[in-house]
């Protein structure tokens, strides 16, 4: 038996250098992993600017009590530049985003001064107020983000505000999926008798790609060897091959034959449930994964293994989600010595996390999954759980 820390970590340490970077247009950077930290080029806002729609003033000209008469000689619009020094007396029609003038270093409200023809009349206000500085946002220099960050809307529009059109990201993992298992059918086809839809490349192909995968699916492989054999090596030409099914003990064999021959490949019994059974190797260049055949078996085997795995290929800098604490709403029977992934319904109410189970437990109940929001973690050394105490939930949308 293997822990799953121990597990995740033998896995990661088979994980060399992430792939090499490639420049990625903005426009379809999203998901995409920076492959360098990112300084900004230039100040933002790159000069001084009004914060509002006002005027511009020199706050040696600011009256102290009363109020004073100063003359507008221009009006500036955001986008241009006023090319002369606001005299003493002085005032610029000013716009929000429009850089101040030499000269003046306050700007009021337009609401707060009288207007009359080409004069404005000003009280009391404090000095520099109403003006955003040069770098104040960003200076320039300054990392704004760093590499290894999964680039999202807010990451792609801030490196165009800087100017960029094009980014450094690292290479996708591509990954060669395929379902093993003799009973398997393919959905969108008649089912024969004893035959099952398969379930596992569904939300295996669409897991890689949520990890910023690019899938290469090679179908329901039969249990026969020489097909197998074909498959696999088909497979290895990518980074990274991923099967379910073929793994239980028992059945292993035609999986265990064809990876020896081809590559390497250990048997693993995780200290989990679901999901025990677990193969992990190599063939030619790629990494393999044997997930189970259960269905949340398959799924959770994926989550803890796999992703972290491709998450370091892809050179993302975080590889494991946020996990938190959360009341238990009703009993758990756990089983020490093995961690337990119970699904759960989590929720936030008079203010604390509080969770329940989805029902039935059971590794081929992919509907516990569809009802649940979270997993309840229950760590190896763990008993049964009473109502009230706290338990660790990792929710299935994760926060990384
Ligand atoms: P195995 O690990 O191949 O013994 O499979 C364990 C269980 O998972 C069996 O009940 C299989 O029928 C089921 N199973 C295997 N592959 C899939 C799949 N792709 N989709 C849904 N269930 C599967
Ligand atoms: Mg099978």
């Amino acid at each position: 038996m293997i822990s799953v820390r121990d597990g995740q970590a033998q896995i990661l340490a088979r994980i060399g250098a992430p792939l090499p970077s490639e420049l990625s247009p903005l426009t379809r950077a999203l998901g995409r992993v920076l492959a360098e930290d990112f300084a900004a080029p230039f100040d933002v806002p790159p000069a001084d600017n009004s914060a509002v729609d006002g005027y511009a003033v020199a706050s040696t000209d600011i009256p102290a009590r009363g109020t004073r008469e100063v003359s507008v000689v221009a009006d500036l619009a955001a986008g241009s530049v006023f090319e002369s020094v606001l005299a003493p007396g002085q005032a610029l029609r000013i716009m929000t985003g429009a850089p101040m003038p030499a000269g003046a270093d306050t700007v009021y409200p337009q609401e707060v001064v009288e207007r009359d023809g080409d004069r404005v009349r000003i009280g009391p206000l404090e000095r520099g107020v109403n003006v955003r500085r040069a770098g104040e946002d960003v200076a320039m220099g300054k990392t704004v983000i760093e590499g290894g960050s999964v680039l999202r809307p807010q990451e792609i529009g801030l490196l165009a505000s800087l100017g960029a059109w094009q980014v450094a990201v690292h290479g996708r993992p591509r990954v060669a999926l395929m379902s093993t298992g003799d009973e398997v059918a393919e959905p969108g086809t008649p089912r024969r008798p004893g035959q099952i839809y398969d379930a596992n490349r569904f939300t295996l192909r669409t897991s890689i790609e949520q990890c910023g995968g690019d899938v290469s699916d090679l179908g329901i492989v039969p249990d026969v060897r020489d097909t197998l054999r074909a498959a696999l090596q088909d497979a290895a030409r990518g980074d990274v091959v991923v099967t379910s099914g073929g793994v239980s003990v028992g059945v292993y064999d035609l999986v265990k034959d064809v990876l020896q021959e081809l590559g390497t490949i250990d048997f693993w019994q995780v200290a989990m449930q679901p999901g025990r059974p677990f193969a992990v190797g190599r063939i030619g260049g790629a990494l393999f994964f044997g997930l189970p055949g259960n269905p949340v078996a398959s799924l959770l085997s994926f989550m803890l293994f796999v992703r972290p795995a491709l998450y370091k290929l892809a050179g993302r800098r975080r590889l494991f989600p946020a996990t938190w604490q959360a009341r238990a709403l009703e009993p758990m029977r756990k089983k020490p010595g093995r961690t337990e992934y119970k699904r759960g319904i989590l929720a936030f109410r008079d203010g604390d996390w509080e969770v329940c189970t989805t029902g039935p437990q059971g590794s081929g109940i992919l509907y516990s999954m569809v009802a649940g929001n979270c997993f309840v973690v229950l760590e190896e050394a763990r008993g049964d759980v009473a109502v009230g105490e706290r338990v660790t939930v990792e929710p299935f949308t994760t926060l990384l």
